[in-house]
């Protein structure tokens, strides 16, 4: 069917939206794929669902090929399941959770772990039938802190999540390099520029588990690489190597130091360099103490949590509230200080924290017998020489400091190198949590039960729309992916006159004819004005009937690389069938 730009359900905008902060974004909106109804929910028009169905269409055939079989579940789901694994009170304020005139508790899906999880333990009993691959292409929910970016990071969107469900860990291994090999053929077929890094579990317990980032300068996540080995990894999930631990044995005393007006590190440093205490100080050497306070979520009261770092680093708050995940985690607010008097603002050390109960977790280069300078708990006061494992014991360690470019590689080779990217999916080891929680089993040979261990794995559906634009467009528009174009060729009648219309008419018949996915812009506005939304539209292909057409010719364009090139129109359907592959 020929797409008449007459009667298209578009208009396009010749202004950026004012809430646009990226490309993508910015573009959607003024070439009419999607528009905004609510912070976090946008309708698709017809240009943007296509673009979302043939995306769709390929995450469907990779998945097909890993034999993953394909169901639907509600988007409303009862508390219960959700009670269960723990996660309805662990998801926090990011679960849309409602009422029904009973007054019964239900949710909006933000993922789909425990549905999938009933439903084969309601279907499957025995051995015989594992393993099992299910997924879903399917709208979910999650109330966003910062929805952003139009549909980037919405509150609604769409997303396929997958789960495997095997016997042991070796099938568990198998169907998440499936997934990982499927995963790399979805994102290469969509023409994405993207990375494979290692990511925290989380909340989520398991092992094993990859993000795949597209490489983009307005991505949220940072991820670093070595430069000398195939390391890679989130920065939320990179472990800091830790030092051997030094004997405490011979280490000069703690001593207290009267040291005015030196509340940040700077000050500090400056200050014991001018002192004579016979040696050089840097801010590696002393020890931060930053305080935040934690709480489970839904809960209402607030546990001071005490984090100690090297001085020369700041505290990395993704990274820190990764590694307290599912706490909510918040700065200190004066008030907070005011109830706990014994928190000496910039001049806070390990000695107070500890003997008033707040709980205090270090970065893993604070090992035992490593001296450090910090704060001795008193206006205008630091102690020198205070040693890990004599003179304070933490808690336990915790991954909170920055991670910076330069940084030794966690796998021991080279350095690190940092960028930005968007996650697009993440393949995940989940294990026997979610069995645990429902008493998945399958009755093995011998007639013993055998827990089921499952994966999940994820593709951020409608972001890839946003994502594929992020990567591919340029000063005048959009510039899809012959993949998921939603045209494949764009023929615009520029001209006025009877034969021209009727040639452009003729032409887009063939071409549909021959199978090819036509535009038709029949419209009666200026060839500058057609120009100009085609451009913005960004099918791959521009088909430009005009003047030429009395001297037998037609131009065809490449959107991309704004090649043009001159065709007699009576080889032009057959060369466009060859260039689109139909
Ligand atoms: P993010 O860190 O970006 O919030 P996530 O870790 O919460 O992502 P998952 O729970 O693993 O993501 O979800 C699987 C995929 O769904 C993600 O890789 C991402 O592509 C997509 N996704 C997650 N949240 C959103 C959202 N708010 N809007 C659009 N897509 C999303
Ligand atoms: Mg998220």
């Amino acid at each position: 069917m020929i797409t008449r730009m007459s009667s298209l359900f578009l208009r396009t905008l010749r202004e950026d939206p004012a809430d646009a902060e990226v490309p993508s974004h910015r573009l959607l909106v003024r070439a009419g794929y999607v528009r905004r109804v609510a912070p976090g929910g946008y309708s698709w028009l017809p240009l943007g669902l296509r673009v979302l169905r043939n995306i769709e269409a390929v995450v469907r055939e990779e998945m097909a090929a890993i034999g993953g079989q394909e169901i639907q579940f509600p988007a409303l789901l009862p508390r219960e399941p959700y009670e269960a694994t723990g996660r309805w009170t662990e998801y926090g304020d990011s679960l849309f959770r409602l009422k029904d005139r009973k007054g019964a508790d239900y949710l909006l899906g933000p993922t789909h772990e425990e549905l999938f999880a009933l439903t084969v333990k309601g279907e499957y009993s025995s051995y015989k039938d594992y393993p099992v691959v299910l997924y879903q292409i399917q709208t979910k929910y999650r109330d966003e802190a910062r929805p952003r970016a139009g549909i980037l990071r919405g509150r609604e969107f769409v997303m396929k999540d997958s789960y495997s469900f095997d016997l042991d860990d070796d099938g568990l291994a198998k169907s998440y390099q499936l997934h990982r090999e499927a995963y790399i053929k979805i994102f290469d077929r969509l023409g994405l520029d993207y990375v494979i890094v290692a990511a925290t579990s989380g909340a989520m317990g398991g092992s094993a588990s990859e993000e795949f980032l597209a490489v983009a300068p307005t991505g949220e996540d940072t991820y670093v690489r070595s430069t000398e080995s195939d390391y890679a990894a989130n920065v939320e999930a990179v472990t800091t190597p830790a030092p051997p631990a030094q004997p405490i044995e011979g280490k000069p005393e703690a001593q207290v130091h009267h040291t005015p007006n030196t509340p940040t590190i700077e000050t500090l440093v400056d200050f014991l360099n001018s002192a004579d205490l016979g040696r050089t100080f840097t801010a590696a050497d002393t020890l931060k103490n930053v305080i935040v306070k934690v709480r489970q979520p839904r809960t209402e009261d607030w546990e001071i949590l005490g984090i100690g770092i090297p001085g020369d680093r700041e505290v990395d708050l993704k990274r820190l509230e990764a590694s307290l995940e599912p706490l909510e985690v918040s700065l200190l607010e004066e008030a907070d200080f005011a109830a706990n008097p014994f928190l000496v603002k910039g001049y806070i050390g390990p000695k107070a924290l500890q003997d008033n109960g707040v709980r205090y977790l270090v970065d893993p280069q604070v090992v035992t017998g490593t001296a450090w300078v910090t704060g001795a708990d008193k206006l205008d006061h630091h102690v020198v020489d205070l040693v890990a494992g004599r003179d304070f014991t933490p808690d336990g360690t915790i991954e909170a400091a920055e991670v910076r470019e330069g940084d030794a590689s966690p796998d021991g080779k080279g350095t690190l190198v940092a960028a930005r990217g968007i996650e697009i999916g993440h393949i995940f080891q989940l294990g026997r949590k979610y069995a645990d929680a429902f008493g998945l089993d399958a009755l093995g040979a011998d007639a013993k039960p055998i827990r089921i261990t499952m994966g999940s794995y994820g593709v951020g559906v409608s972001r890839l729309v946003a994502v594929i634009a992020e990567q591919h467009h340029d000063d005048l528009g959009l510039v899809w992916p012959r993949a998921v174009a939603p045209a494949d060729v764009h023929v615009v009648i520029a001209g006025k006159d009877e034969a021209v219309f009727a040639g452009g008419e003729k032409l887009a018949a063939e071409l549909d004819a021959a199978g090819v996915r036509v535009f038709l812009d029949d419209r009666k506005a200026t060839p500058g004005v057609k120009f100009a939304d085609a451009e913005l539209i960004g099918v791959p292909t521009i088909l430009v009937v005009g003047r030429g057409l009395a001297n037998g010719v037609v131009e065809v364009k490449d959107r991309a690389s704004g090649n043009r090139e001159e065709i007699p129109v009576d080889q032009v359907v057959a060369h466009l069938t060859d260039l689109v592959g139909r």
